[in-house]
């Protein structure tokens, strides 16, 4: 079987994503990279249910080099980000807070230094259609710059990472961001952090985990 560990891996953090309902039924997908092959979660399978012979490995074209599921929707918008970026992990979910951003900002006001974890401020990628190219550019784009992660208008959340796991733990880190904010305009008018504030708050040392080869 190829990619073999990584495919346990994927039913691992799939099972993670669903526990913390970061996505529910059959919404978010996961895929991770080695090369030019990619193992990416099947088209409308529910995450905790994924057993490691389900996700179909594909090269970086999208064409099925083994497996018998049909890829994740979003497929086109894992390849785009795999083209953008180093990354080797990415995870796509529908988490709450996200998703509430995602329907009224543009991008997700630093109101705390943790923003710097995912690269510096998340851009909320313009809204199309699901499992679209047009989706798939526009996410590109807001993950440009070395950015972790990104929110979909009107859909949800997407994170990279040094390996599943790490792109795992910026969806959580984002999702709180999100949480944060959400729960902060309640009760009053957040403050943005400046820009000078979060440069000063990244001379500490506060950065991604970096990705293979950076
Ligand atoms: P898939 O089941 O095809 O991966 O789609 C779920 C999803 O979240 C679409 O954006
Ligand atoms: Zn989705």
């Amino acid at each position: 079987m190829l990619l073999a560990d990584e495919r346990r891996e994927l039913c691992r953090i799939g099972r993670r994503m669903v526990e913390t309902g970061v996505v529910l039924g059959a919404a978010g997908n996961i895929s991770v990279r080695r090369g030019d092959l990619v193992a990416i979660s099947p088209a409308g399978m529910r995450l905790e249910q994924m057993t490691p012979e389900d996700p179909p490995v594909i090269d970086l074209t999208g064409a099925v080099v083994e497996g018998t599921r049909e890829p994740s929707s979003e497929t086109p918008m894992h390849l785009a980000i795999y083209e953008e970026t180093r990354a080797p992990a990415i995870v796509h979910t529908h988490s709450t807070h996200g998703a509430v951003i995602a329907a009224t900002m543009t991008e997700l006001p630093p109101i705390h230094y943790y923003t710097l974890l995912l690269g510096g401020v998340v851009r909320v990628a313009e809204y199309a259609t699901y499992g679209t190219p047009e989706l798939a550019v526009n996410v590109r784009k807001a993950m440009a710059g070395g950015m972790r992660a990104a929110l979909m208008a009107n859909h949800g959340g997407v994170a990279i990472g040094a390996d599943l796991e790490d792109a795992f733990e910026n969806a959580l880190i984002l999702e709180w961001l999100c949480g944060v904010y959400v729960r902060a305009r309640s009760i009053g008018e957040p403050r943005a952090l400046t820009d000078e504030q979060l440069r000063r708050a990244a001379e500490r040392g506060l950065r991604p985990k970096p990705l293979p080869q950076e």
